[in-house]
């Protein structure tokens, strides 16, 4: 027993060691990729279920690192997240989203309206950030309408007081919101308590499970009422199969997003869709 303790913390120390130093160099890279511009954006179209109609669409940052390729939001997110860098990152795709969905809108699809993940960082002081955003929507002649906010239960677990008070100026302003994830934080009920979400996006673990797991299924379908009962339209999340679609559609759910549906596409790709969608 002695040896292996010995030998498990000998493991240990080496590995936190290679951990800190993948850390650091993260953070490296992650600072060049801010000043090259290696971030780009793609935007999976949201679906209505019953007329395969996109009026929505989620834009989700990649990261192509120039020698080690693709790198997950998931693992660089969290991250920038905690070295302050997201708040830059933000603001980058803020501005691409904005311009970007106010293009398409002119073009292809005047309700088009295109929803951004947000992390807690960007709604300290007072929401002056979000705020700053509406204002810079407003100064460029964008309509509000363009923009949806994303936003966890993780983020309201943080600050909720100051979080609610920057969305409530949002939603003021015009600007839609939605709860991410439902269903997957601690107290997902208390939220809805005390401010009125636009959307609710029924996290995809619930979704996937749905066709195998009774529990799931019902869970689902009682999210379904509840949000309708509290005027919140709900957006299902990583549908993958028809039969999926199917109970969500039996359910009530009208939008929904998957792979079923739509990978996340480029810039190019996407209009294409809306190009098709027009003709
Ligand atoms: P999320 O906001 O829950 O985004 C949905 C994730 O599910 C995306 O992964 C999307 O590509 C993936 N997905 C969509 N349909 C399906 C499906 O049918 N099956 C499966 N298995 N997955 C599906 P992605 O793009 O890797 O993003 C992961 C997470 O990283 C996001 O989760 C979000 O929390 C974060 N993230 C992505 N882009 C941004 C961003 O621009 N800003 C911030 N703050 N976070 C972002
Ligand atoms: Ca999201
Ligand atoms: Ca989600
Ligand atoms: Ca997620």
């Amino acid at each position: 027993a002695k040896t292996r303790g010995r030998n498990s913390i000998h493991y240990f120390t080496e590995n936190m060691s290679t951990d800190f130093l993948k850390r650091m160099e993260m953070i490296d890279d992650l600072r060049t990729a801010v000043e090259q511009q290696q971030f780009h954006l793609v935007y999976q179209p949201i679906v209505d279920l019953r007329t395969h109609q996109i009026t929505k669409a989620e834009a989700l940052i990649r990261w192509h690192h120039p020698q080690k390729g693709m790198i997950s939001p998931i693992e660089f997110i969290p991250i920038a997240e905690e070295i302050g860098l997201i708040v830059e990152i933000s603001e980058w795709i803020f501005n691409q989203v904005s311009q970007q969905a106010h293009e398409w809108r002119q073009r292809y699809c005047a309700n088009l309206s295109i929803s951004i993940n947000t992390s807690p960082v960007q709604y300290r002081n007072e929401g002056k950030l979000v705020k700053a955003w509406a204002d810079s929507l407003i100064a460029q002649g964008i309509s509000s309408e363009a923009i949806s906010i994303e936003i966890t239960e993780h983020l309201l677990m943080e600050n909720q007081a100051e979080v609610v008070e920057a969305l409530e100026k949002l939603r003021q302003q015009g600007i839609t919101i939605s709860i991410d994830d439902f269903g997957t934080g601690y107290c997902s009920f208390s939220y809805l308590k005390n401010f009125a979400f636009d959307y609710l996006k029924i996290d995809q673990s619930f979704v996937q499970n749905m066709s195998i797991d009774n529990n799931d299924a019902a869970l689902c379908e009682a999210i379904i009422v509840m949000a309708g009962k509290l005027n919140m339209q709900v957006i299902a999340e990583g549908i993958e199969t028809e039969e999926q679609k199917q109970l969500l559609v039996a359910a009530g759910c009208t939008l929904g997003q998957g792979y079923l549906l739509s990978k996340p596409l480029s810039v190019a790709d996407f209009e294409q869709l809306l190009i098709k969608q027009n003709q």
